[in-house]
């Protein structure tokens, strides 16, 4: 009947017991500081003796049994001297307030005895990384009984302590053996289970922290499997890309990032990066899902997850500014070379076209000087007619360079005047008449318009000189040549001149209008230097105008200038 009273007991106990650690688990501020969860067990332990002690069994010296035991030794396993010793003094306290009488006080020294034992058993079992299993709580509970022997003969003497102990002391031992197992496994998985939360809180907040900083990046991370599937991505790579989680999930980034224009090379080395497990960092270009293209710097690492399978993680960086840059800083450069070239070429240019004439000056008036032909009137004057147009070729080489460095220092005055520009070209006609009938070209002038345009006479003549001269120059021996003014629909005017010459390949857009430069295709032969062209363009510029050609190779070209149609008288 006592045993079966002890079993009720140390079940409710334990009821009761977990019932409490369930309260300090829940209890966020014991989960914060280990002193304070000491404190807290402490007093757990000792609420949970004092219930025990409330219905103890009473013998007939006067002497009381309970299951005290338990909860004792291990406060002092579990809650150290600072547990134990809150659980000891309530358990004196309440064992006073209960019993009373002469063996008071043999309980107390008995609570003291099972605290010592159990703050001594801690640190063995600590120091001997003795791990708490069953039976090291059954061992802690028997050998905890015997350190306790001594307190029955505390408050009563030999003879009636030993009888006391003969009496209960099997029931004692069972019991307090069972209680500990009990308590001790019920404390000890709990707090376990309360260690495992809180690491797992730890981890989910270092997650969550983790998670945290991938969002608010600028830079895209994208998680994608072995097969480059993306899996996870975060909100930096929506930001860049435009494209939606929903949207990237279980596709290929390349698949609707990339377009046409990406490069092969780069494309075949992360795939094989990726076959082949390895790290790789590339340029590339992508769209978003706008349209927009923009370049990405991918730096894309292997990595195992948890389970220990092959993932990719890449972190993409925007890097088109820095791109665009670059390019930019290339193309300037590449243009700084080219001028670098036509100035050279200029000048070796300029050291021909200034030397033909000179030598024909120097040969011509030698020749004079020493007499030859000199009696001849006709090859006399033949001669100085040669050295006159060498001089005036001379003369007008000069004027062009002096012309293109005003212009270039922005120095060139204006005088803007409505004009007719059919007027202007039949003025000039008669300048280029020779050239033509020395080629014997065809000239046509085809398109007349009675409108004008507001420009500078003097400088639109330069610019249909240019042009014709031009058309004859790089055309063939009976060619032809047409001269027109268009009107167009936005109240414009178009001057051209076309012609069936060589033509210019395509693609020298941006260089015909430089200065210095030639297309490869000139021959030496034909005189020029490369400047007139640059010249109109500036000058049509100045006047509010645009110019233009179109051509093909051995199509001829057109050359053409566009002004505002002048309505003003
Ligand atoms: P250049 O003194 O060499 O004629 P320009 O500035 O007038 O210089 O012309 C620049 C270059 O453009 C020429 O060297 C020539 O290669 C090309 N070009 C100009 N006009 C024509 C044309 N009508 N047909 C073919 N090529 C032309």
């Amino acid at each position: 009947m006592e045993d079966a009273l002890q079993i009720i007991q140390g079940l409710g106990l334990l009821a009761l017991f977990s019932l409490g650690v369930l309260i300090v688990q829940r209890s966020k501020l014991s989960l914060q500081s280990p002193n304070y969860r000491k404190i807290l067990s402490g007093l757990l332990f000792g609420v949970l003796t004092a219930v025990v002690m409330l219905d103890p069994i009473k013998l007939q010296e006067g002497a009381t049994i309970d299951v005290r035991a338990g909860p004792a030794i291990l406060a002092g396993v579990f809650a150290g001297p600072v547990g134990a010793a809150i659980t000891a003094t309530i358990g004196s306290l309440v064992r006073w307030y209960v019993v009373g009488g002469p063996f008071a006080f043999g309980g107390v020294i008995g609570f003291l005895l099972y605290g010592v034992f159990g703050v001594a058993a801690g640190l063995l079992l600590k120091r001997w990384g003795i791990s708490l299993r069953s039976s090291v709580f059954m061992a802690l509970g028997l050998l905890g009984t015997i350190a306790i022997t001594p307190a029955f003969f505390v408050s009563a003497d030999f003879t009636t302590g030993v009888a006391i102990l003969k009496k209960v002391g099997v029931v004692l031992t069972l019991n307090n053996v069972i209680g500990t197992l009990i308590v001790g496994l019920v404390f000890h998985h709990i707090s376990q289970w309360v260690n495992l939360r809180n690491k797992l809180d730890e981890q989910q907040g270092k997650l969550f922290r983790l998670s945290r900083i991938a969002d608010e990046t600028s830079n895209g991370v994208v998680i994608t499997g072995r097969d480059g599937k993306i899996e996870w991505m975060n909100a930096g790579f929506e930001r860049i890309s435009g494209y939606s989680l929903e949207e990237s999930i279980g596709r290929v980034p390349g698949s609707f990032l990339q377009r046409g224009d990406v490069d092969p090379n780069v494309v075949a080395h992360m795939r094989e990066c990726v076959a082949q497990l390895k790290p790789f960092n590339v340029v590339v270009r992508n769209y978003k899902k706008s349209g927009t293209s923009y370049w990405i710097d991918i730096n894309c690492q292997p990595f195992k997850d948890h389970g220990g399978i092959d993932r990719f993680m890449a972190i993409e960086t925007d890097v088109t500014e820095q791109v665009e840059t670059r390019n930019e800083l290339h193309k300037a450069l590449m243009k700084a070379e080219e001028a670098d070239k036509a100035k050279s070429y200029f000048l070796a240019g300029m050291s021909h076209e200034i030397r033909t004439p000179l030598n024909a000056i120097i040969g011509f008036s030698e020749m004079l000087d020493i007499g030859i032909g000199a009696d001849d009137p006709a090859t006399r004057s033949e001669n100085l007619k040669i050295i006159a147009s060498a001089g005036k070729r001379l003369d007008r080489l000069l004027a062009d360079i002096l012309d293109y460095s005003k212009i270039e220092a922005d120095t060139v005055e204006l005088y803007l005047e409505n004009v007719l520009p059919s007027e202007v070209f039949q003025e000039q006609l008669p300048i280029v008449q020779h050239l033509l009938v020395e080629k014997n070209i065809t000239f046509a002038d085809i398109q007349k318009s009675d409108k004008q345009i507001y420009v500078d006479r003097d400088r639109l003549s330069q610019i249909l000189i240019n042009f014709i001269s031009n058309a004859i120059k790089y055309n063939h021996e009976g060619g032809s040549v047409e001269f027109g003014c268009r009107e167009l629909p936005d109240d414009m005017l178009t001057i051209y001149v076309k012609d069936t010459g060589i033509g210019i390949a395509p693609g020298s857009e941006d260089v015909v209008f430089e200065p210095f430069s030639r297309m490869r295709a000139t021959k030496r032969e034909v005189a020029g230097v490369g400047i007139g062209l640059s010249i109109c363009k500036k000058l049509t510029e100045q006047m509010g105008g645009e110019i233009g050609y179109e051509s093909g190779v051995g199509e001829g070209s057109t050359f053409w200038v566009k002004f505002p149609i002048s309505f003003s008288k």
